[in-house]
């Protein structure tokens, strides 16, 4: 039997082999309330508006309790999703309009419920935001709970499935996701989903597999039937036959091999021409940085931290403050000792938007406002987020680099780098280490530069995921294209290659952190191009180490 293909968006790094748990969640509420609604006698208003607020309070516990065990299990960024969602229940927007409804208008509580939070939710989607539509999964998640306090539906909590099984669902409310143990689920396919949702986040912490973005056909999959998910291609094999079992039987053993065991990094990486290879991690939440560090990474290469502030900003519209972040930056540094440690600053814009910025409707995200274009004409946020960044990096003696993505020209990389070393000389931050200052290189005009870039910075990270997208005039997100989109391509090696030249040129080390560093078929060519290090997602460690001391 040959096996059936579906393709999706990676949206979390691994491999998992299960069989098929559909999840069908109960059609939201609205439209499903009774034809006619007896409106309470003013004498039962009060007490029914008791019965509101004391389920409102026991649901913001419920959520704090959730937020406090999943900061402990994933992380405190993960566990921040659930204290946004508690605050909700305190939003006037939602609590007056409820009071209202059953004060005034003498509405029972549960459907005062059902229709105020229905309500916001379609106002969060008609704006057409895939950021402020995921917010809408979570205000009908904290729905589902109130109702359930109220004595209505229970609560649907994607508990008790059965072992190594794989999720197939429309889309998962943070709930959903945390409900899961992650010892028996293997992978997530979903058929909606954007890369910026909690279930992804939270995903990501938890170190499944998922798939987003896979569309209807996932309905054609049966319950019970094996699925195979790669997370990070974004391929889904349904019934794969021999060989593809064989092939995910040989990555799966040394995944949970790797999993059992952490992963020394004492023995150094050495090329076949002799030259140190440094393998480090890509991270985006403590939960991340400890993988990494259990795995062996010689430090961090990549922290994507547009995704700790997407966390912690969950469910409001402004920014984390410096005190927030400088702690949520901490979680991350403390599993990182003596380690250096590569914090891009806010590479926010393209298809990573942020609730407190107002990026409006752009024709070309990707050409757009996004990276360090955005930093740059809002310093405020620059100096804040990087104050925060240095703050941490003292108090955890954090061998700290700052790197900023999407630059397209020497100028833009000097603006940013005396803007912050401004800041650095202001403030006066005692860092252990003298802070490097480098840039990304993944806008191809950057690696036409790279020469005179390489003056200026003190080293390079090659972002392959855009520089293969931008050079090849290709999407990274869209599938159809996605036979174009090619590492191997000429015009790609080129680049890399005169970027690599240019770097050493100048004394300067070049890491490359996009997907390609950690994937088997590109990693031969990046080390023949000589490249530094390979910064990778936290759970491709061992593998990559594995291959390189095998071929080295
Ligand atoms: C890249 O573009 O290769 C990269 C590492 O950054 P991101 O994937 O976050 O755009
Ligand atoms: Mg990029």
């Amino acid at each position: 039997m040959t096996s059936r293909t579906i393709r999706g968006i990676g949206a979390s790094p691994g491999v998992g082999l299960g069989r098929a748990w559909i999840y069908r969640k109960p059609a939201p509420h609205n439209g499903s309330e009774p034809d006619s609604i007896s409106v309470l006698p003013l004498t039962e208003r009060e007490p029914e508006l008791h019965r509101l607020t004391d389920a409102l309070s026991a649901a913001a516990i419920q959520f704090e309790q959730l937020s406090a065990a999943v900061a402990e299990r994933a992380g405190a960024a993960e566990g921040a999703v659930f204290e946004a969602q508690a605050m909700f229940l305190e939003d006037p927007a939602l609590v007056e309009p409820l009071t209202t409804a059953v004060r005034v208008t003498g509405l029972p509580a549960t459907i005062a419920v059902e229709r105020v939070f229905e309500d916001a939710a379609h106002d969060l989607e008609s704006l057409d935001d895939p950021y402020l539509s995921a917010r809408a999964i979570d205000l009908r998640d904290v729905k589902a709970r109130l109702v359930g306090l109220l004595g209505g539906n229970t609560v649907h909590v994607l508990g008790g499935v059965g072992e190594n099984v794989v999720i197939i669902a429309h889309d998962l409310t943070p709930s959903d996701t945390v409900g899961l143990e992650p010892d028996r689920v293997r992978a997530i396919v979903l058929a909606e989903g954007t890369p910026t949702s909690h279930a992804t986040i939270l995903a990501r912490g938890l170190g499944l597999p998922l798939v987003i973005g896979a569309g209807a056909e996932v309905w054609l999959i049966e319950q019970g039937q094996d699925v195979l998910v790669d997370g990070a291609d974004g391929t889904i094999l349904v019934e794969p036959d021999e060989r593809e079992r064989e092939a995910y039987g040989r990555r799966s053993a040394a995944h949970d091999q790797r999993q059992g065991q952490p992963v020394s990094s004492r023995v150094p990486i050495m090329t076949a021409q002799g030259r140190r290879l440094a393998i480090t991690a890509n991270a985006g939440s403590p939960a991340e940085a400890r993988l990494a560090a259990r795995n062996g990474a010689e430090g961090i290469g990549l922290l994507r931290t547009e995704f700790l502030l997407a966390a912690l900003s969950q469910g409001r519209t402004d920014a984390p403050g410096e005190n927030e972040l400088a702690s949520a930056y901490g979680a991350i540094f403390e599993h990182m000792p003596a380690k250096p440690v590569v914090v891009r600053v806010m590479d926010a814009g393209g298809d990573k938007p942020l609730p407190f910025l107002d990026i409006g409707d752009e024709a070309n995200p990707f050409l757009g406002w996004r990276g360090i274009r955005i930093l740059l004409d809002r310093p405020e946020l620059f100096a804040l987020q990087t104050r925060a960044v240095l703050r941490a990096a003292v108090t955890h003696e954090t061998d700290l680099r700052l790197m900023f993505p999407m630059i397209s020209s020497v100028e833009e990389f000097v603006r940013a780098r005396d803007f912050v070393w401004a800041i650095v000389k202001k403030d006066t931050f005692p860092l252990k280490y003298p802070l490097q200052i480098g840039a990304m290189i993944e806008v191809p005009a950057a690696a036409l530069v790279a020469e005179e870039l390489a003056r200026e910075a003190d080293f390079f990270s090659l972002g392959t995921n855009d520089l293969v997208q931008y050079v090849l005039a290709c999407d990274r997100g869209n599938p159809r294209v996605s036979g174009l989109y090619d590492v191997a391509h000429p015009a790609v090696l080129r680049l890399i290659d005169l970027t690599v030249q240019a770097a050493h040129k100048a004394g300067k080390p070049v890491a490359v952190c996009g997907e390609a560093a950690g994937d088997p078929a590109s990693i031969p060519l990046l080390v023949a191009l000589g490249v530094d290090e390979l910064s990778v997602g936290s759970t491709r460690l061992s593998d990559v180490r594995r291959l390189l001391s095998e071929e080295g």
